[in-house]
């Protein structure tokens, strides 16, 4: 059985090698001509981190990245709102949430699964549905496969031709991504922080020695023509606008915040949706990633005991559609509350994020980092 996916970023990458270890016949498709992913920096999440603890790779990318056992909300002057020790989810799973350079993942990813098996340069372009499916791709090339995974992004063309191109959702916000070196050892080891100031956030987490992961958001209101983007952030606290001076300004990554509304159908026949193509996620619980990963480990763990294509693709939407949908609404409110503008309703919302009983926040953390799935 040939099994195509579409797509090497990290949800195809993880679900080729979730099956690869099965002993399937897996081979990516991959339109860009290297795999040299966009976007910096990760942070991979208790729940990403037991699925690669399940693939025999979680040393490799601990290794690679940094540790993360504290997560912090800051005002704009690094004042601490809230604080989240990792500690309890870290003894209870046995695993640590890690950021890394993305480019850091993919290698280790592409390096598992065999080079060999990711054709690049391939971008889809049509599909032909028959007793099996035939794949055309824009460089005239075409193959043919047995069963098809659409692991192709918030654009995906698998989504588009084989189910319905669904509805994007614009925040409204604007995001910027970078990777600086910066001293960041002694005062911010082990913490991602992000801090909140009027309709306005910045967040950064080290991601090896000296090396740092930051993203800036803000309302598209407050885009200025010609911005210099430290100047968009003055007045956040000194170290936040180094960081941002730090950075080679042709790294720097800018982008819109969208994301899928909820769609329920991932799935029909021999032919499913992974990740971002079947449920993009606003990146406001760091979870769109972690969500992929989360689709791979499911899809393994079903091709590996006795059942039709079919009946694993069935099941896998079954269990995963749930949980990708909180996420992704969950997520999306969490935008929302964090760009206030007004000062009466930013220290409403401080207070009430400052004063949430930790069993609450526990509760919640619970639900996104467990992986226990019902895989019968
Ligand atoms: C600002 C920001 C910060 C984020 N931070 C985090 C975080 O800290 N943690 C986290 O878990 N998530 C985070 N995310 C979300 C995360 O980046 C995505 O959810 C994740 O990358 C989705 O992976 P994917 O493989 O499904 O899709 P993608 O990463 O979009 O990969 C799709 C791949 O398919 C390829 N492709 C597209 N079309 C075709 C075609 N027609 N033919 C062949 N190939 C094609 C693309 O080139 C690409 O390589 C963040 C997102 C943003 C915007």
């Amino acid at each position: 059985m040939k099994i195509a996916i579409v797509g090497g970023g990290i949800g195809g990458l993880t679900t080729a090698l979730a099956l690869k270890q099965n002993g399937q016949d897996v081979t990516i498709y991959e339109s860009a001509s290297e795999i040299k992913p966009v976007g910096a920096g990760i942070l991979l999440a208790i729940n990403a981190m037991q699925v690669y603890k399940n693939l025999g790779i979680h040393k490799k990318i601990e290794k690679a990245g940094a540790i993360v056992s504290n997560i912090q909300t800051t005002d704009a002057q690094l004042n601490t709102i809230s604080e989240t020790k990792l500690s309890h989810f870290e003894n209870k799973y046995g695993v640590c949430s890690v950021a890394i350079h993305r480019a850091d993942l993919h290698t280790i990813l592409a390096d598992e699964i065999g080079w060999e098996n990711i054709k690049l340069s391939k971008r889809l372009i049509n599909i032909e549905e028959g007793n099996e499916f035939k794949l055309h791709f824009e460089d005239g090339s075409s193959i043919n496969c047995d069963v098809l995974i659409g692991a192709d992004g918030i654009k995906s063309v698998v989504r588009k031709q084989l189910f319905n191109e669904g509805t994007f959702r614009d925040t409204k916000q604007r995001c910027w991504r970078g990777v600086c070196e910066f001293d960041s050892t002694a005062k911010y080891n082990q913490i991602a922080i992000e801090s909140w100031g009027k309709g306005k956030r910045f967040g950064f987490v080290e991601i090896g020695k000296n090396k740092v992961y930051w993203y800036a958001v803000i309302k598209d209101t407050m885009m200025k023509e010609n911005y210099d983007l430290s100047d968009l952030f003055n007045e956040f606290h000194p170290e936040i606008v180094k960081i941002i001076n730090e950075t080679p300004k042709d790294n720097i990554i800018f982008s819109d915040i969208k994301d899928l509304q909820p769609i329920n159908q991932w799935q029909k026949g021999k032919v499913c949706l992974v990740g971002d193509a079947a449920h993009a996620t606003t990146p406001n619980m760091g979870q769109g990633a972690c969500q992929a990963i989360e689709d791979a480990y499911v899809i393994g763990k079903l091709f590996g005991q006795e059942k039709s294509v079919e009946a694993v693709f069935t099941q896998y939407e079954k269990l995963r559609l749930e949980k990708a949908h909180y996420i992704i609404n969950t997520s999306w409110t969490i935008g929302k509350v964090a760009h206030y503008e007004n000062s009466i309703a930013i220290w409403v919302r401080n207070f009430l994020v400052k004063n949430t009983p930790i069993n609450i926040v526990e509760k919640q953390l619970n639900k996104v980092f467990s992986i226990e799935y019902n895989i019968v």
